[in-house]
């Protein structure tokens, strides 16, 4: 199904609402945003570490995307920066 939509002067566009529906997207929420090959693709946000890139087990820390993995190392570096 395809719908035209024409973009604002800001280049955004309101994604028709039987749409948004359909993929579950509601106001405010987070989504991803990727090329590909002849446009753009839309996605909800999947949390990624901005360290390795993994999906597992991430959380929020001081605004940052962190798997738990990451977490721990950046503490043990902390540590042994700021110890004593
Ligand atoms: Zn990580």
């Amino acid at each position: 199904m395809t719908k035209s939509k024409k973009l604002t002067s800001k280049s955004a566009v309101t994604i028709p609402k039987d749409l948004r529906f359909e993929a579950g997207f509601t106001g405010g929420m987070a989504v991803d945003i990727e090329p590909v090959k002849g446009g753009i693709l839309i996605k909800p946000h999947l949390p990624t570490c901005r360290f390795c890139g993994s999906i597992e087990s991430v959380d929020t820390l001081k605004g940052m995307e962190v798997c738990a993995k990451c977490a721990i190392e950046l503490k043990k570096e902390v540590e042994q920066k700021y110890a004593g």
